[in-house]
């Protein structure tokens, strides 16, 4: 693989369409809206098969979450008086010579205590065999030390969680 100049929005695209069967919900789901916020931008210098894993692990650990909220048993339980439907909002925007890529869920959030842990290889709080806890870790590399960016995760158990890439448009080599 090497480093050559693509369309975000098609490596944002194209893995939603992998994972078009679970966004649509199975039989005890709610479909989940995917809201698309995308700004014109230029041609990104990048590993594009390994931004795309990135993209595919963000978007999956939303999934995750917004299932586990959103199962048809508990929203019966809350009733309709706190009811919203399960969405990912994905944003993107140029800062100076940055690409700035925003993915939110408004799922249950990440409790305060695991924050600092998130990023650690093999850190998961799913159950045996459901997560490896190295979606997260592997995505920071890949963001930090392939592309010379940020990967930074802002949640609250109200707002549910966000996760920001900024990496470079062009790569100085
Ligand atoms: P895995 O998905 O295999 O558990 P990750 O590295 O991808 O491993 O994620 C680590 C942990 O971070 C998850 O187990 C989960 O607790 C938490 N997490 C990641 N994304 C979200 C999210 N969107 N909402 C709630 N929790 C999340
Ligand atoms: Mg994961």
């Amino acid at each position: 693989a090497e480093i050559k100049p693509v369309d975000i929005h098609e490596g944002i695209d194209s893995t939603l369409l992998i994972l078009q069967h679970r966004l649509k919900g199975k039989s005890n789901r709610y479909p989940i809206e995917v809201i698309k916020e995308y700004e014109n931008l230029p041609l990104v210098e990048c590993y594009a098969g390994q931004l795309n894993q990135v993209f595919m692990n963000i978007l999956v650990n939303a999934i995750d979450a917004l299932e586990e909220k959103y199962s048809a048993r508990d929203i019966t339980q809350e009733q309709n008086s706190l009811f919203s439907i399960p969405k990912i909002r994905i944003s993107t925007k140029l800062v100076d010579n940055y690409v700035k890529i925003t993915i939110v869920d408004n799922g249950p959030g990440i409790d305060e205590s695991i924050k600092n842990r998130l990023f650690d290889p093999f850190f998961t709080t799913k159950t045996v065999g459901k997560g490896t806890g190295l979606g997260l870790s592997i995505s920071y590399h890949i963001v930090v030390e392939k592309h010379q960016g940020k990967l930074e995760c802002f949640s609250s158990p109200t707002q549910g969680t966000e996760f920001v890439i900024v990496i470079p448009q062009q790569q100085t080599l």
